[in-house]
């Protein structure tokens, strides 16, 4: 049963009271008041399906009992200490979570969110190398502190302020939208074998968007010197854009080439949900040196954390650092949780069979309907990219997605929104749908672009 204001109060409030930058998604927008695993409840009650996972980051599930059961245990024991002294959660915790790293990346530091971890793992890099100077792409988001607004690469999320000095971004190598294509380059589960002419491994496009990721360290970055590169393997606020086999490995090379550092950004990819790996590095064949992650880690507890090999680690020991939050009892608790879960519901197994079929799925919605015109993810990290028409790709206009999507959700499936031109539909559900869900979701969407096809 709901318990508190009604819609009109709530929205009188958002309008008044709370940061006027905030959006709310959908014409009429979804008051939610109640969620169980994949599942999420309005006040009168009505059930949807939630394929965006609160922008990605309930991962096995809207108050998983095993999660909420691990939180309320410590809960009643102890909930805070700064570790000044020591307890065991925080120890227990990371020693779990470094375990599922492979290489050398064995120091964890706990932050509180994906930015505070961006920001943490920047400033590692430039300590341990030396050099301010950093590259990312564009169109990839990495938070919105003061300090990421110069590494997020996305106009929408800029503010008219000097923020974030000492970042250049790469050209994005995005196989469906870039200039130099690649679309049958990029490994895709609904697309078993290479659909292209080029080699394993010798991608005209890829080679073409490393050569320019070269000519910003030659311009721009002092004397062809680079503090870090920081990249996710899908790019997740940017519309799930996924790039083309072996650009991650190159571009790896030539940074470390120049001295730098490498960085995933595993806020959206990690923890199984790309399916055939724990980790989006993992998928493109790279070894980070300090990798970010957030969101999913908590399955919705406010967490993140950043880890790197003992030898950067070492470089932040010239000053105090610490972080008031960070890996306190009840987070690490949640999180131990969140590991366990993930190995025991076999997660990974679950992203990859389900994670697949639903590719497969829309794939047949690509071919039914010209609006449809990209399919891509791996996984349950899924984008579907809607167009005037097929051959032009131009963006189909906002208002028409829009159509679409209040549609889809009238029907009881919420969608994620994305991309620089807000025409991605990004699916990224809570790690614990089934093959049933995905049914219903493609018997929604189906309807939806059939409304809209008749409608031409
Ligand atoms: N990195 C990525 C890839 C993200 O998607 C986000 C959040 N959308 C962040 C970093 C920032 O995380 P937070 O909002 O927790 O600061």
């Amino acid at each position: 049963k709901h318990e508190g204001p009604d819609l009109n109060s709530v929205l009188s409030t958002r309008k008044n009271n709370l940061n006027p930058a905030l959006f709310t998604f959908y014409k009429e927008p979804v008051y939610v008041h109640q969620g169980y695993m994949q599942y999420l409840w309005d006040t009168n009650n009505k059930r949807y399906l939630d394929l965006f996972a609160g922008i990605v980051t309930v991962s096995v599930g809207h108050c998983h009992p095993a999660v909420v059961a691990a939180a309320e245990k410590q809960m009643k024991k102890l909930w805070h200490t700064t570790n000044i002294y020591l307890h065991p959660k925080i120890h227990e915790y990371a020693a779990q979570l470094v375990a599922k790293f492979p290489g050398n990346l064995k120091v964890v530091y706990f932050t509180n969110s994906g930015s505070e971890a961006n920001d943490l793992a920047v400033l590692m890099a430039r300590m341990y190398t030396g050099v301010y100077d950093c590259i990312s792409l564009r169109n990839g988001y990495h938070g919105a502190s003061p300090y990421l607004m110069g590494v997020t690469a996305l106009s929408t999320w800029r503010y008219n302020n000097p923020t974030g000095f000492g970042f250049q971004q790469a050209m994005n190598p995005d196989p469906y939208r870039g200039p130099w294509g690649g679309k049958h380059c990029r490994d895709s589960p609904a697309q078993p074998g290479r659909q292209c002419d080029c080699p394993q491994g010798q991608c005209k496009a890829c080679d073409m968007y490393v050569d320019q990721l070269e000519d910003v360290l030659r311009y721009s970055m002092p004397k062809g010197r680079v503090g870090a590169f920081i990249a996710e393997a899908i790019q997740g606020v940017g519309g799930a854009v996924q790039l083309p086999d072996g650009y991650l490995k190159k571009a790896y090379e030539k940074i470390r080439a120049n001295g730098g550092v490498c960085i995933a950004d595993e806020v959206q990819t990690g923890f199984g949900r790309m399916g055939s790996h724990y980790w989006g590095f993992e998928s493109q064949g790279v070894m980070p040196d300090i990798v970010t992650m957030a969101k999913g880690i908590g399955n919705g507890f406010p967490m993140g954390a950043v880890v790197t090999t003992p030898e950067i680690a070492a470089t932040m020991g010239k000053a105090l650092h610490f972080n008031t939050f960070g890996g306190n009892p009840v987070a690490s608790a949640v999180g131990q949780a969140v590991l366990e879960v993930i190995d025991k519901e076999n997660i990974q197994g679950l992203c990859a069979d389900v994670g697949t079929y639903f590719i497969k799925e829309l794939e047949k919605l690509r071919n039914e309907f010209e609006v449809v015109g990209d399919v891509r993810g791996k996984g349950l990290m899924i984008g579907v990219e809607l167009v005037k028409d097929k051959a032009s790709r131009t963006p189909l206009p906002a208002e028409e997605v829009a159509s679409i999507w209040e549609d889809t959700k009238n029907m009881g499936v919420l969608i994620g929104k994305g991309g620089l031109f807000g025409n991605c539909f990004r699916i990224k559900p809570p790690m614990c749908i089934t093959r049933a869900d995905v049914d219903f979701s493609i018997a929604v969407m189906r309807a939806a672009l059939r409304k809209h096809a008749n409608k031409k």
